[in-house]
């Protein structure tokens, strides 16, 4: 039995898909405050029509409720956890830090102690690349080797869990009792599940993709976003930076090859293995070339509109993905931007509200 914490979320409810699909029985542990009841409830409809089927429980809780995870993990005979549940807003982090330390730092901490008591044996964490903070142009496309100087509390967040992880595991190493740790640094993730059972539905959004085709569709409202004819636009924030085209490049990843990824690395890992891999594609698209995809994608006119920048956004992020693809034959799949794209726009023509979609 597998824990996932965060499995009502976007990417982890991705996973839990997958996981399901591998034949793995799953306990998603979420507090449903950004996640979606729903979506498990859409997965458990799916696990039904499995023959032999795995099973889905979902407990509602916080990661920091010591008691409420021992218990989990020794109700269900937990062996393996996959830690999603954080809070991912780099511009929330800089007004509310001490919310983000509290979630993604002080309450992992939690979760381990407990998995720690539970003896669990495998732990894959969601990082990000926010820890590398701005890297210098020569080390772009970024390695895992590269300098990790955050510059949000974000980025820390995550860097500080990442610093337990390694401390933890290398004590669980010394003493004997090895334990498997993979650190899986997300670039950025977009698209949805291509049978369309799963989507992105983050409120606020504040992503490109989403953004840009709620635009599209008149239904950023629903999502957070602003109503009427101002949600029916686009903000490009910033068009001066020193790219080609003056906007911002960044490393999209469909979300389906980047849940692939954990199972990969998860059957991969031994125990006493520290693993750290970055997960995208290996190359860079702009801002304006997001857009330019979801005009071919949807056969519509952005209305683009040109604002300053976002604060903290470094200019160029993209992985070199190539350390994982040598160690475990991973790479992304989906390389087409159109088909990341497509695969989002499907959801959210269908659901214009999200999860509350004909709910
Ligand atoms: N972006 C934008 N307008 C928006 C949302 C995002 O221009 O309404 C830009 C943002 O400044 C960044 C890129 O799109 O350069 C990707 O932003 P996103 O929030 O999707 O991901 P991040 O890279 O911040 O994790």
């Amino acid at each position: 039995m597998i824990l996932v914490t965060g499995g009502a979320g976007y990417i982890g409810s991705h996973a839990v898909q997958r996981l399901l699909r591998d034949g793995q029985s799953v306990v998603v542990l979420d507090n449903l405050h950004r996640g979606h009841a729903s979506a498990i409830e859409l997965l458990k409809h799916e696990v039904a029509k499995g023959k032999p089927s795995p099973t889905l429980a979902l407990v509602e809780g916080e990661i920091g409720d010591y008691d409420l995870v021992l218990d989990v993990l020794k109700e269900y005979g937990v062996r393996e956890a996959m830690h999603f549940a954080a809070l991912a807003y780099v511009g929330e982090s800089v007004t509310r830090p001490l919310v983000y330390y509290r979630n993604n730092t002080a309450s992992a901490l939690s979760l381990l102690e407990a998995c720690d008591a539970a003896a669990v044996e495998r732990i894959v964490f969601s990082s990000t690349c926010a820890t590398y903070g701005e890297p210098s142009a020569d080390q772009i496309p970024i390695p895992e080797s590269c300098v990790q100087r955050p510059i949000n509390p974000y980025g820390w967040s995550k860097l500080h869990t990442e610093r337990m992880l390694l401390d933890y595991s290398a004590q669980r190493r010394n003493a004997g009792r090895p334990v498997g740790l993979a650190i899986l640094r997300y670039f950025n993730v977009a698209g949805s599940d291509r049978v369309g059972v799963l989507g992105e539905h983050h409120h606020p959004e504040t992503h490109l993709v989403p953004v840009v085709l709620q635009s599209l569709l008149g239904t950023r409202g629903n999502f957070g976003g602003p109503a009427g004819e101002e949600g029916r636009a686009l903000t490009v924030f910033g068009t001066d930076y020193p790219t080609p085209d003056g906007t911002c490049i960044r490393d999209y990843v469909h979300v389906e090859d980047l849940v692939d990824a954990h199972l990969a690395v998860l059957r991969a890992l031994r125990p006493g293995e520290d693993r750290i891999y970055n997960l995208g594609i290996g190359r860079g698209y702009s801002v304006r070339e997001i857009i330019a995809s979801c005009e071919r994608v949807t056969g519509l006119r952005v209305n683009v509109k040109e604002g300053p920048r976002r604060p903290g956004d470094p200019p160029a992020l993209y992985a070199d993905p190539t350390k994982i693809h040598r160690e475990i034959g991973w790479r992304a799949s989906i390389t087409d931007l159109d088909e990341i794209v497509r695969s989002a726009w499907e959801w959210f023509r269908k659901h214009p509200a999200g999860y509350q979609t004909g709910l």
